[in-house]
């Protein structure tokens, strides 16, 4: 008899079959899939962030 493996969504934390019908494993929905690979996404835009900053300061000069 062969057992079911569960793991838990690493998004919300609710409990995941590890079957080959969930497609979005280890995440227990294509929705929670998205979302933790947004937040990668979110993390990786923060350091571009920092050039456009200095960007900035050369424009409020060329105003002077
Ligand atoms: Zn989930």
């Amino acid at each position: 008899m062969q057992t079911l493996l569960r793991v838990k969504c690493p998004n919300c934390h609710s409990s995941v079959l590890w079957v080959a019908e969930q497609r979005s494993k280890p995440f227990c929905s294509e929705r929670c899939k998205l979302i933790d690979l947004g937040e990668w996404a979110m993390e990786e835009k923060r350091i571009p962030g920092e050039s456009l900053a200095l960007e900035s300061e050369d424009e409020s000069f060329f105003f002077h």
